[in-house]
């Protein structure tokens, strides 16, 4: 019996690949739900994401995972309209005629801006194409001192850099060239007339992950079951036990997948894992009326939220008993930052107020709920030299039997994500099913440019 640690998306995964290969398996999770930071909330209509998710084009795996499970046709692209809050106006961001009217870059900073998120690299006044092909080579390059390079002054600091702050906040000094890079090519497609192409379900991330676990079989999953610890013999994982609240239990088993954060990897097995963590605080605001007609609203104000996700200007209203949602969403870098620290009521208060000075005609008579959700672990924080410390699949080195397909896994750069999810609980599971030998991979170094993500690259 196989064994994974955590019902997340990525738990659910490597359970339904090691069961597609035919290996018996138990998933035990600590909480009461399964989805992990997918985790949902009732509404009048369809169940809604506690944090916003959405897919990118560029993201494969999950899409055929949806087809095989039989709710492809679930899966809708949508135009997610995107904007900038400057000085109290909203300046949307979608086509080029807006991207042109938008006061805040000059013309030559807009074409270094655009050359880029093209892949062009006009450093000399000579294009040059391959530049940005190898996103290792600028792992160790600051993102501030990459953009002031590639593009300008102003575009770091009229466009870039109110987004690091919202993202990254007092961390935005340490994160690498290479997660932007990522980032920018991770977004996928676009719609020049409309904006970009963003993926949702019909009925949202539960359906989808239902369908994963009825594939996985509810018998093979337990919630309300924490594993807190691991036992070796001869090297190799021999036990876990399990904590059900009603009793302690102890399994034996041939193989364990822990697909949770590095620190329950840390208190499983003493595996130290150097990446950092952001915290995220997210509320979902139920509202009569509609605040603006924009999906994203990237916040360039005093504001103590970085963006605006009015998830109704994304998915109809209709679909939600005609409620409008929106998401009010900010990072922690630290826990003794005041946002963390505060109770939901004063979050409730401050936030609220903040929207209200920003947009004189929201009326708080329209809130009908606020529901806040809080995780301390909800980012990595993508630093200079992160693929150092990504956490390999197979932890041999550890104990033998040993996987992690948890957020600090490579499938989970240069954004954390469902599909990452998907691809590190496929990767353990093939490896489990496989049982390589671990020189047997083409590199051992997770820098080196031709190991794709996709292939598990990232052993350490
Ligand atoms: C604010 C926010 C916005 C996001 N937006 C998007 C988006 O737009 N698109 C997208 O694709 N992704 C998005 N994501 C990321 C996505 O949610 C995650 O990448 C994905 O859900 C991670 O899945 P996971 O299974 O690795 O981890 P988790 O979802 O964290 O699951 C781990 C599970 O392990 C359980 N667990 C922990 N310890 C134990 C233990 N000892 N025993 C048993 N169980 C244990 C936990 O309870 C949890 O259920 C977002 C995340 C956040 C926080």
């Amino acid at each position: 019996m196989i064994h994974v640690v955590g019902g997340g998306i990525a738990g659910l995964a490597a359970a339904y690949r090691l069961r597609q290969h035919g290996h018996d398996v138990h998933v035990f999770e600590a909480s009461d739900d399964l989805g992990g930071l997918a985790a949902t909330y009732e509404t009048p209509g369809d169940r809604i994401e506690s944090f916003y998710h959405h897919l990118s084009k560029s993201e494969e795996t999950i899409v055929e995972l949806a087809d095989e499970l039989g709710v492809g046709d679930r899966l809708e692209w949508l135009v997610g309209k995107n904007a900038y809050y400057v000085d109290g106006v909203v300046h949307p961001l979608d086509t080029p005629w807006e991207i042109l009217a938008y006061p805040h870059l000059s013309i030559y900073d807009k074409f270094r801006l655009g050359m880029l998120t093209l892949g062009v690299d006009l450093r000399g006044g000579r294009p040059r194409f391959d530049s940005y092909e190898s996103l290792e080579a600028y792992e160790d390059t600051p993102v501030r001192e990459f953009i002031v390079e590639h593009t300008t002054e102003g575009v770091y600091d009229q466009f870039f850099e109110p987004l690091l702050d919202a993202k990254f906040g007092s961390r935005k000094e340490d994160v690498s060239a290479a997660w932007l890079l990522g980032r920018i090519k991770f977004r996928g497609e676009r719609d020049l007339l409309r904006g970009e192409i963003l993926g949702y379900f019909d009925g949202g991330f539960a359906p989808f992950i239902d369908a994963l676990v009825e594939a996985v079989g509810r018998e093979n999953v337990t919630t309300g079951a924490r594993v807190t610890d691991l036992s070796l013999e001869d090297g190799a994982v021999s036990t876990l036990t399990v904590d059900t609240g009603a009793a302690t239990e102890t399994h034996d088993t041939e193989g364990v997948v822990v697909a949770a954060m590095p620190n329950v990897l840390e208190a499983l097995c003493g595996y130290e894992c150097d990446v950092d963590f952001q915290g995220a605080v997210c509320a979902v605001v139920t509202m009569d009326d509609s605040l603006t007609d924009t999906y994203w609203l990237n916040v360039a104000h005093d504001a103590p939220f970085g963006a605006l996700i009015e998830h109704t200007n994304f998915v109809s209203p209709d679909r939600y008993g005609g409620k409008h949602l929106l998401y009010v969403a900010s990072y922690v870098q630290e826990y003794d930052e005041d946002l963390w620290q505060a109770s939901d009521d004063e979050i409730e208060e401050l936030w609220l107020s903040h929207v209200e000075e920003m947009f004189p005609s929201f009326s708080r008579e329209s809130v009908e709920r606020f529901r806040l959700a809080r995780n301390p672990r909800a980012a990595p924080v993508y630093e200079r030299g992160y693929l150092e410390k990504v956490v390999p699949y197979d932890l041999r080195e550890v104990a033998d039997g040993l996987y992690y397909a948890g957020m600090a896994s490579r499938a989970q750069y240069p954004e954390r994500s469902l599909n990452g999810g998907i691809v590190a609980g496929f990767e353990c599971a093939d490896r489990i099913d496989a049982r390589a030998p671990a020189d047997e991979a083409s590199s051992t170094d997770p820098r080196d440019p031709d190991r794709a993500v996709a292939d598990g690259a990232g052993e350490k």
